[in-house]
């Protein structure tokens, strides 16, 4: 019941305040070619990415779990032309859709996808010498977590804004002996951020059309 009211106001919220083109939508449904249909950002998380591009002036944006590149594509509108997002993926058949709808939405000439586990991916970038990025999201697989992490903050410079999405997954976060290798993964995140004297965080829980869950904000110091 509290899950019906915390949908339906979402969806209010939703369709008051958030503007989703065709090519958005479009990009939502062709999530259920790739291997992990449904899973991405709701319309108003992605908005509020877009915005957190557009508030903090990032230029260059990293992120970790590309699917059918609907986050990307809100990181990559709310950038000027000369932005960039790298968006790495392990899947390919992810990867293949999310490049079709990056171009259909206008922003293929700046988002970059790379095929591949993110943690290797993510070493490429530090063994090229990449510049470094303002603004990381990470949402791939949990349990690699601390490995983004690191590559985050290796990636970085101060003032680097790092989000790490699905960090509270209904409550489950609080079960300190989970088997869930996602949960542990959460979990060694949080204690990582907390004793790592290069970033100032904190955490909100959110409530609406996924449930209950919530994310990291973090900056690099
Ligand atoms: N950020 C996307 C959005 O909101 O539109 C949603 C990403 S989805 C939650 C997670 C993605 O991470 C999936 O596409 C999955 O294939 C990918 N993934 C899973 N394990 C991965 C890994 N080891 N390296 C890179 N990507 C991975």
């Amino acid at each position: 019941e509290e899950q019906n009211t915390w949908q339906a106001v979402d969806q209010y919220l939703i369709e008051t305040l958030v503007d989703e083109d065709e090519a958005l939508a479009e990009t939502r449904r062709s999530s259920s070619k790739t291997s992990t249909p449904g899973i991405d950002v709701t319309e108003g998380m992605g908005a509020f990415l877009g915005l957190l591009v557009q508030v903090s002036g990032a230029k260059r944006v990293l992120e970790f779990g590309t699917l059918a590149g609907y986050s990307s594509i809100w990181m990559a509108r709310a950038m000027d032309d000369d932005g960039a997002v790298v968006t790495l993926e392990i899947d390919p058949a992810a990867a293949a859709v999310a490049r079709r709808n990056c171009d259909t939405a206008g922003v293929g000439d700046r988002v970059q996808v790379r095929v591949g586990p993110g943690r290797d991916s993510a070493q490429t970038l530090i063994g090229e010498g990449a510049e470094p990025f303002d603004l990381v999201f990470i949402d791939a697989d949990k349990a690699n977590n601390p490995h983004y992490l690191e590559a985050a903050i290796a990636l970085s410079h101060p003032g680097t804004v790092i989000v790490v999405d699905n960090v509270v997954r209904g409550g489950a976060v609080l079960d300190q002996d989970s088997a869930d290798p996602d949960i542990q993964g959460i979990r060694t995140l949080l204690e990582m951020i907390a004793a790592d004297d290069r970033l100032t965080a904190t955490a909100l829980q959110t409530v609406g059309l996924k449930g209950w869950d919530g994310f990291v904000l973090a900056r690099v110091n």
